[in-house]
This record gives structure tokens, C-alpha cells and sequence, in this order.
């Protein structure tokens, strides 16, 4: 297959296209680099940076590429930014996603895997979260996605499922593949930011919050590889399914086991500080992803936390300042 790929310079993008090619596909990468990396794409991949804001602009990538299916990556991702600028993430998510879509009908794409998060539950209710599980995001980033999976619904619906798309909620990314890693910057997430303080490179990791509702009083959620991310989205783009698909291994961990756990692979020890709880984090999100593993026959490989930490460890020491753009 051709494989478009809208953020293929990012975190789970770039990954996802590392594992495509290596399963044999062509890939054409599509990314404006604002939070990219121009060197995380790779290099048997074909490139072209622009930004999904210009209609013109992405309708002229996807009738070049003539691709089989588009994986759409490309989308701000910080929840606490969302809610202190909502626009900025409708805009660039919801808006400049329709014009992927326009982009996909237009030029007879036939299938579309969008990258959607757990966030589009909220505060659930039931352990561990279905998709039957009512969606009532609680900032605007869960919102955004929310809107997207309902566009392209409609949009598969008004093509008499001739446009087929999956959306697939991720619990949280965790680790990296042989290349390709998690260099955010700001970084805001757990384990990159306790492998920074393990690295030297920060004086300590705050813990947001010791009195939630789980055993450790400290907040639980499902980490779940890239590398099994990438496999689903294959998956995804060789079915026919249409619907939203949560991804996750179904193990929680808290924030002190994932502490314990960076300790254990690195060898090293670092402070450990205590801060207030961070707004709008629930106590505990872990999947129920029986629907992926019956659906598209996914199947996660990293089901040990530990084996996760080493693979992003393993990465961070062979990168020690990330990606050199
Ligand atoms: N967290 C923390 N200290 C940090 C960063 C994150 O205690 O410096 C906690 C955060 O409150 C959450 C968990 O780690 O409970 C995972 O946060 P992350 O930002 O990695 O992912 P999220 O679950 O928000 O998508």
C-alpha cells in the first residue's frame, strides 16, 4: 500500500512510518514541522511540509500521492494549552482536519485511521473504559478529537461507506522503536520527563497529586508501546471497519510504579518531589481494547511496564539531546 502519512514528524507519526516501511510500504509523509522533527521522518519515506490549513495545498500532496489510505497524525496535543487557548486547538484540529477529509473524499482515499485519545471520555464512570462508555471530554483537546471522529463518521456515512475510516483512541504512548522516540518540547508527559531526571538532565520529578482514589493515592493510567500503536494502525488501514477503537493493554500502572519502574531500568536514583494535583486529571484510565484485539486481531507485544521504560531508556541514552532539530 501507499500510505499517506499527515504528521509523520512527530512522536507516534514517525514511529508508525518507521514500522510501515519495515512491513513494506510506501510512505509519503505530510507534516508542517511546527512541532515535528524534520529528522524524525524517514528516510526511505517521501516528504512534503505543509500545513492541513491550506486547502489547496493538501488536495495537491494527496492527488500526488494517489495513496491508498491516509493516517492522520497531525494535531496539538497539550491539554493544559487547550484550555488556555481553545481556538488554537479547534483550528488546527478540528478545521484543518476537514480539509484532510475534503482531501480524502476528493481524491477517492479509501480509507482514513485517525489518531483520537482516550480524552474523549472525560471522567468515566466504568473500569476499565469500553466504547460504550458515554464520550463527555472535559477540555478542549478531548473535545477536538471527539468533533473529528464525528466528522468522519458522517462523512463515511454520506459516502455510502465508500470512505471507511477507524478512529483509534489511545490510552498513553509510552516507549520507543529503533530509530524514533518521544522528544516533545515543551515535554509535559510521565516517563520521558522521569527518564529526564534518571538522565541528570533535570534536578527531580514532582508526583501531581498523592491522594486520588487508587491503592498508591497516587493516578493510574494504561501505557501502551508505540510499536503496538503502529500495529494497530495497519490493522486499521487493511480492515474495513468503521467506528472508533480504544487502544490500550489493559494494565494500569500508577505514577510511583512507573517512578519504581524507571529506577529499576536505569540503575539510577533521583529526587522525587511532591506537587498539587494537576486540573482535570481523573484518578484512573485504563482500556478495555477487547474490541481492537476481536476487530482488527491486535495484538500488543509490551505488555511489561518495564519493557517499555528500557525501549524509551534504550533510546534516550542513544539520543541524549533528542533530535537535532
Ligand atoms: N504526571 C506527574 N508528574 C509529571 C507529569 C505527569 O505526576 O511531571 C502524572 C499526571 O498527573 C498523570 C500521569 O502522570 O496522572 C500521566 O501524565 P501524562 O502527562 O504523561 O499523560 P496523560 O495521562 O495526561 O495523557
Amino acid at each position: 500500500m501507499h500510505i499517506f502519512v499527515a504528521g509523520g514528524a512527530g512522536y507516534i507519526g514517525s514511529c508508525t512510518t518507521e514500522y510501515l516501511l519495515n512491513q513494506g510500504h510506501e510512505v509519503t509523509v505530510f507534516d508542517a514541522l511546527l512541532n515535528g522533527h524534520r529528522s524524525a521522518v524517514d528516510k526511505r519515506a517521501h516528504f512534503i511540509q505543509g500545513n492541513l490549513e491550506k486547502l489547496d495545498v493538501i488536495e495537491e500532496a494527496v492527488k500526488s500521492a494517489k495513496p491508498d489510505g491516509i493516517i492522520h497524525f497531525a494535531a496539538f496535543i497539550e491539554v493544559g494549552e487547550s484550555m488556555k487557548n481553545p481556538l488554537k486547538y479547534f483550528r488546527n484540529n478540528v478545521a484543518n482536519a476537514i480539509n484532510l477529509c475534503q482531501a480524502a473524499a476528493d481524491n477517492n482515499v479509501r480509507k482514513v485511521v485517525f489518531s483520537s485519545t482516550a480524552a474523549v471520555y472525560g471522567i468515566p464512570e466504568y473500569f476499565p473504559i469500553s466504547e460504550h462508555e458515554p464520550t463527555k471530554p472535559i477540555n478542549p483537546y478531548g473535545d477536538s478529537k471527539l468533533m473529528v471522529e464525528k466528522i468522519l463518521d458522517w462523512q463515511c456515512r454520506q459516502s455510502n461507506g465508500r470512505l471507511k475510516y477507524t478512529a483509534l483512541r489511545y490510552f498513553n504512548a509510552a516507549g520507543a522503536t529503533a530509530e524514533h522516540g518521544e522528544d516533545h518540547h515543551p515535554e509535559t508527559h510521565l516517563i520521558p520527563l522521569v527518564l529526564k531526571a534518571a538522565a541528570g538532565e533535570w534536578p527531580s520529578i514532582t508526583v501531581f497529586g498523592r491522594n486520588y482514589d487508587t491503592p498508591d493515592k497516587t493516578c493510574i493510567r494504561d501505557y501502551v508501546h508505540v510499536l503496538d500503536l503502529a500495529q494497530a494502525h495497519l490493522l486499521a488501514l487493511e480492515s474495513d471497519f468503521c467506528g472508533s477503537l480504544n487502544l490500550g493493554t489493559g494494565n494500569g500502572h500508577s505514577v510511583q510504579e512507573v517512578i519504581d519502574s524507571v529506577k529499576r531500568v536505569t540503575g539510577r536514583n533521583f529526587t522525587v518531589d511532591e506537587g498539587e494535583r494537576r486540573a482535570g486529571d481523573p484518578d484512573r484510565l485504563v482500556a478495555d481494547s477487547s474490541e481492537a484485539r476481536r476487530i482488527l486481531g491486535w495484538k500488543p507485544q509490551f505488555e511489561d511496564l518495564d519493557a517499555i521504560v528500557e525501549s524509551a531508556w534504550k533510546w534516550k541514552l542513544a539520543h541524549p539531546n533528542g533530535y537535532e532539530d
